[in-house]
């Protein structure tokens, strides 16, 4: 369990395994009633369990060099759960299962670690199902229960027997009995689950009558008082992505609809050739795109290309991930691009890593070509929300976007050029560029990608929204504000100022 080289061959079954469970998934879906499709299903059963038990042989041996520390976000514990079970829907359906969530909370704001939260209900479920008959009721309650909330996972199955119940949370540990052998396992997961809890503050116990059934309690702590302060993440919006691919189905990760544009353009950066092929398999329908064999190329691509989105891997030739990605993101020319990373390590160091270069998100390798497509259309939203925000207000802080570091300063910037400058009638395009360092159409393009509009539209909203707060301070009157907002003419002021607010400055209130 503690050898490195045993971590490392677990690391290492990731990438292939990928490359299994992603080209039989899309066979299942190409080909969903042949022959043929009942084998496809076994390599992926299979291959799930396979991906199963590597990452919770990860983890545990994880917990046992204690590099296993909480990240804690304030989630909602209710939608979590719901979202986690509802995951079980089709499986229950398939077996006339009835599932229940029981709470008379609507939502329940609590501290928890995403990831590892999802882990303990999907044991704690995987487990209901796998020692229940077929038309019981598997079902989740969740209460307050002084100044803890406990949650509790009950099934009708078949129950542990009292002299092997004190066993189970037991790593190895499997119920021997004749009755209970047909099940497969490895005695793992309820010492994870276990872990996990503790590592929440929290406390697990089971409950068990053999024939009857079996009810896991587990109390989380209220609050956060209890947290120290490296046991909170700093990847607070990392659980709406999470949510929503777990809750996101094939049918919605419709294709952008990007009217003019065409599609957008993916760089993605990977040594893999089979990895490239797979990727492009399920994103060339959405999207247009380019590859590039390792960092550098991929570094050259973006600059060149000036792709809409970037999808790369860690380790390749020449130059790796991170690299390639921290580069780009502190070179104003590229910095708002968004970054994918995928990886083969689930190590939160590497997360980190990730995100203190500027990774706008990552992906852990086996990843789904859902998940990639659910994430890549989330990125997407995220640019065009920004732009959106510039064309009711070109008046925003920088810092209280959602950009990079280097996408705020350059924001900042620009934004304080143009105001020092906002009498003078003769600032122009080129004067600003230069104020920024940045060429003429270099600028261009990096505010219509960040804003989405062109420098001379960007610097005559600016003045005109200046204007507008101008008018209505009532102060100046119409001539002195063009003047002060750098119009030498009046009335090309007005006809500007009536195109931008549907009013003349006169009728401005
Ligand atoms: P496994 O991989 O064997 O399921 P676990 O650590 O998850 O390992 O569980 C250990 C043992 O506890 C199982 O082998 C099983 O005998 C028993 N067990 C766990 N959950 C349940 C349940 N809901 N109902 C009955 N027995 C259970």
């Amino acid at each position: 369990m503690k050898s490195k080289f045993f971590v490392n061959i677990a690391r290492e079954l990731r990438a292939p395994l990928t490359l299994i469970l992603g080209p039989v998934q899309r066979l299942l879906e190409k080909y969903p009633k042949t022959d043929d499709s009942t084998e496809y299903k076994v390599i992926q059963k299979n291959g799930l369990r396979l991906q199963n038990l590597i990452n919770q042989l990860l983890d545990l041996s994880k917990m046992e060099a204690g590099k296993l520390t909480l990240k804690a976000a304030e989630t909602d514990i209710i939608a979590l759960s719901k979202a986690i079970l509802s995951t079980f829907e089709s499986h229950a359906h398939k077996r006339h299962i009835t599932l229940k969530f029981k709470s008379k909370f609507k939502s329940l704001g609590m501290y928890l670690d995403f990831d590892k939260y999802e882990k303990i209900l999907i044991n704690l479920l995987f487990n209901a199902f796998k020692f229940s008959e077929d038309g019981t009721e598997i079902s989740i309650t969740i209460f307050r229960k002084d100044k803890n909330i406990s949650v509790q996972v009950i099934d009708q199955g078949i129950g542990i027997a009292a002299d092997q119940i004190g066993h189970i949370f037991e790593r190895f540990y499997q119920v021997e009995a004749s009755s209970t052998r047909s099940y497969e396992g490895s005695g793992i997961g309820l010492a994870l689950v276990k872990d996990l809890v503790e590592l929440h503050y929290g406390q697990i116990e089971v409950e068990s009558l053999p024939g009857k059934g079996t009810t896991f309690r587990m109390l989380f702590p209220m609050g956060k008082d209890h947290l120290s302060e490296n046991e909170f993440s700093k990847l607070n919006d990392n659980k709406k992505i999470r949510i929503n691919s777990l809750l996101t189905d094939e049918d919605d990760v419709a294709p952008l609809s990007e009217p003019d544009a065409g599609l957008p353009l993916i760089l993605i950066v990977e040594d893999n050739a089979d990895m490239r092929k797979y990727i492009h398999g399920f994103l060339k329908n959405n999207y247009s795109v380019i590859f590039a064999n390792d960092g550098l190329e991929g570094y050259e691509k973006a600059k060149d290309k000036t792709p809409d989105i970037i999808v790369s891997d860690v380790m390749m030739p020449k130059m790796d991930g991170f690299e390639m990605c921290g580069k780009l993101k502190t070179d104003i020319k590229t910095s708002h691009i968004p970054i994918i990373i995928l990886t083969a390590k689930a190590d939160e160091e590497h997360k980190l890593e990730g995100l203190e270069i500027g990774a706008d998100d990552y992906l852990f390798k086996p990843f789904s070509g859902k998940e990639l497509r659910v994430r890549i259309k989330n990125l997407l939203e995220q640019r065009r929300q920004l732009q959106q925000k510039f064309a009711t207000s070109v008046f925003i802080s920088p810092h209280k976007l959602d950009v990079g570091k280097t996408d705020k300063s350059f924001l900042d910037d620009v934004l304080s050029a143009i105001d020092t400058n906002i009498s003078n009638p003769d600032f122009h395009v080129d004067d600003l560029a230069s104020k920024v360092a940045l060429s003429r159409p270099q600028l261009h393009r990096k505010l219509k990608a960040l804003v989405n509009k062109f420098t001379t539209e960007f610097m005559r909203s600016y003045r005109l929204q200046k204007a507008a707060t101008l008018l209505s301070e009532k102060v100046y009157n119409i001539g002195e504000i063009a003047f002060r907002v750098g119009f030498s003419n009046l009335s090309y002021f007005s006809d500007c100022f009536r195109k931008q607010y549907g009013v003349l400055p006169s009728d401005y209130k």
